[in-house]
């Protein structure tokens, strides 16, 4: 078995010496337990939190023991009632090639319902990241117009087709490649988009919403956060999902200038963690899963070969490599 072993806590853009695939030997699964063989790792920007010994709502990754995530696999040894050899399972014990794993954080998942990858992301986590941050924290109604920063990830291209096929009166998007951002307009139909690196957010966002947004739903924080609340309607909402563009930065983050306007808009602004929203499951796998299945909802996916390379995916993620969710394929 390899696996990913955090060496020392990375001060900015981790780098390779951070970290190290190490060998070490399986373990027999004891009382109900399973041994499975990862087939999909989830790499994802929070994990750069975990990296970091500050506190937070997820513990940090232990120095010198194989960091955990998302994973999908296959029951190769099982000591628990109700999981055979054979049956796939969604779980946490990824950046690993096999995990030893208790089977109460683990569940089964139907490679015949959906290909095993899309329980990562699609119809996984991160979907259900954009189903209950557009629909539970922004209140989201049918007629708003929503702006999405991130939009070609895997959170934010789900935000914004969701929020179109929900009855949105425009759906905007920012990405940071013009390919993205003809991806969002042409196949994911978004009715307008641009490029944050191409010129001022806030200008291209009054651009592309001339009548406003009453709903910003933030991957990105700093310069975008500032912008969308200068173009925020009466009574919009604001659900802030993530701040990637600081999560490398050895500064504060600096915050938005204009919280005052939000006083004029009655504005709203709400964070939200998607461990909260689990109740939603059911309702988001049965609406998105028939989206999905009818080619109603697109998704992409950009899949990395090779545990050797999960570091290489993870930081390709934070530089922007991605387009919809980052996989490692083993
Ligand atoms: P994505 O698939 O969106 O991948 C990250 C993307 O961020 C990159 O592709 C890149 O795209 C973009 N990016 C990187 N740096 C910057 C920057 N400086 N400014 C603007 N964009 C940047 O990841 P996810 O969909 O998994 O996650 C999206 C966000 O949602 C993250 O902030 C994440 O932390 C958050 N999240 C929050 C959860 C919660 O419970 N609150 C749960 C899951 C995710 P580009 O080429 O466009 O720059």
């Amino acid at each position: 078995n390899r696996e990913w072993h955090l060496l020392s806590r990375p001060v900015g853009w981790p780098k390779p010496e951070d970290f190290a695939l190490v060998e070490t030997e399986t373990r027999t699964p004891g009382e109900g337990q399973v041994l499975v063989r990862n087939k999909y790792l989830s790499v994802d920007p929070y994990m750069r939190g975990r990296m970091s010994a500050a506190k937070s709502y997820v513990a940090p990754f232990e120095l010198g023991k194989v960091m955990q995530g998302g994973a999908v696999g296959e029951v190769v040894e099982s000591n628990a009632e109700g999981f055979a050899v054979g049956d796939h399972v969604l779980h946490f014990g990824g950046w690993r090639e096999y995990a030893t794993i208790d089977t109460k954080g683990a569940v089964k998942v139907d490679p015949d319902l959906a290909p095993l990858s899309t329980y990562l992301g699609v119809l996984g986590m991160t979907g259900l990241t954009a189903y209950a941050g557009l629909l539970r924290t922004a209140s989201f109604k049918e007629g708003d117009s929503v702006f999405v920063s991130g939009a070609a990830g895997a959170v934010g291209s789900q935000v914004g087709q969701i929020a179109k096929l929900k009855g949105a009166s425009r759906v905007i998007g920012s990405a940071g490649s013009d390919e993205k951002v003809k991806l969002l307009v042409e196949e994911y139909g978004f009715d307008a988009a641009f490029n944050y690196k191409n010129g001022p957010v806030s200008q291209q966002l009054r651009e592309a919403a001339p009548d406003g947004v009453d709903v910003y739903f933030d991957n990105v924080g700093g310069e975008h956060l500032e912008a969308a609340i200068g173009s925020l309607n009466e009574r919009g909402r604001i659900a802030i999902c993530g701040m990637i563009s600081v999560y490398n930065s050895t500064e504060p983050a600096p915050g938005p200038k204009n919280l005052g306007r939000l006083i004029q808009t009655r504005g709203r602004i709400e964070g939200f963690l998607v461990g909260d929203h689990y109740d939603l499951q059911p309702e988001f796998v049965r609406e998105v899963g028939a989206w999905v299945a009818s080619g109603e909802l697109k998704y992409r996916e950009t899949v990395v070969e090779g545990i050797e390379n999960n570091l290489e995916a993870f930081l390709g993620q934070l530089r922007g490599d991605n387009t919809g969710k980052m996989i490692v394929k083993l």
